[in-house]
């Protein structure tokens, strides 16, 4: 059976794809802004890697390393940079596979360095200060300083790259222009402490983007890494730009039943197939379709939106979707497929359902 008969499937337009990288590199590069390509919401699924790695930017990064050996199993050519603090464990593996990664730990960056000196390499480091979201990064800005001191004097086999911020990750914690005045701070002093200008100053993920485009990014910020915004085009907190493709991801989905049922359920209510108890409107009888896709494929359903009109995604179990199809613009039919625009959130989930076919359009 061909690939494209298969389903449920998720296809990437990689010439959509191609058209975020270059809009937001341009509009980021006007702003002195360089872009980490960050791969880990597609598990680092190929065609996408390869999209990057033709789109000239600073890193390629991802979480895990896992993902950095499957990049550099492609022979990716731009750099790589692991963006999760590493653990003890990994660490002869993060010098082999990464360029560079992120840390927050004294210990962890003398053992790094000790791993560096074992392989013979010099690999790059960029301090991550805690600026309020409670996630990773240094909490107070002496003790960062004193480590960059360190890694520039005597940790001779890392190389200090710079200074970054991560928010909106736990702490949903909006970059504004003052936490990225006290990044861009911290960065003037960490180069008063170790006597020369640092090569990045990396202010946070997609949800820093906005500030680059209406031009309220301080000028020291020189860099950011972006996931969510160059694959869906758009990031929280209202940063919705009008010259990106949302649609670069289509996931379709088969119809296996449509038929008319009553809206609320029958018999006596106890709770779903998650231990959770269900809410349900009584709007009578409608015409409902169940597609052959499910939690166990996207996580959760309100991270796949419908793209005909007037069909509305009701919920789903682990491997149904259930879909009112009352008000659809054309008529539902069992074997149809029909195709769903993709949040971020499902992507991870979506492209490592061994029950989804990848396709790439090039
Ligand atoms: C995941 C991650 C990013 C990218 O986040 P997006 O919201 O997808 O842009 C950037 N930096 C770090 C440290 C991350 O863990």
């Amino acid at each position: 059976m061909n690939a494209r008969d298969r389903y449920p499937q998720l296809e990437v337009d990689l010439g959509k794809l191609k058209e975020n990288l270059t809009a937001l590199r341009e509009r980021c590069q006007d702003s002195f802004v360089g872009i980490v390509g960050v791969v880990k919401g597609v598990n680092a699924w190929d065609a996408v890697v390869k999209t990057y790695d033709a789109a000239g930017l600073q890193y390629l990064a991802s979480s895990r390393c896992d993902q950095l050996r499957k990049m550099r199993e492609l022979g990716v050519t731009t750099k790589l940079m692991l963006i999760r603090i590493p653990m003890y464990s990994e660490l002869d593996e993060v010098v082999a596979l990464a360029d560079a990664s992120v840390q927050s730990d004294l210990g962890v960056l003398r053992a790094t360095d000790a791993a560096a000196a074992r392989a013979g390499k010099t690999h790059s480091v960029l301090l991550m200060i805690d600026l309020g979201d409670l996630r990773e990064g240094f909490w107070s800005a002496e003790e960062l300083i004193d480590a960059a001191v360190e890694v520039e004097t005597q940790l001779t086999h890392l190389h200090l790259l710079g200074v970054g911020v991560n928010l909106s990750c736990y702490g949903s914690i909006r970059p504004d222009k003052r936490n990225m005045q006290g990044l861009a701070s911290l960065a003037f002093e960490v180069e008063q402490a170790i006597g020369r200008p640092i090569e990045m100053v990396s202010g946070g993920a997609s949800t820093s983007t906005y500030m680059v485009l209406d031009g309220t990014m301080p000028g020291r910020i020189n860099n950011l890494r972006l996931g969510e915004i160059l694959l869906v085009g758009r990031a929280n907190y209202g940063c919705d730009p009008d010259f990106t493709n949302r649609d670069a991801f289509t996931l379709r989905a088969e119809v296996i039943e449509c038929r008319d049922k009553p809206s609320f359920p029958v018999g006596q209510l106890t709770v779903d197939a998650f231990g959770r108890v269900g809410h349900y409107e009584d709007r009578g009888i409608r015409r409902r379709a169940l597609v052959a896709l499910g939690k166990v494929d996207y996580g959760d359903c309100a991270d796949i939106v419908p793209r005909m009109p007037g069909v509305e995604v009701l919920g789903a179990s682990s491997d149904h979707t259930i879909l009112d199809v009352e008000a659809a613009k054309e008529q539902v039919r069992v074997g149809d497929v029909l195709e769903f625009d993709v949040n971020y959130g499902s992507l991870v989930n979506l492209t490592e359902s061994p029950g989804v076919t990848l396709l790439a359009k090039e």
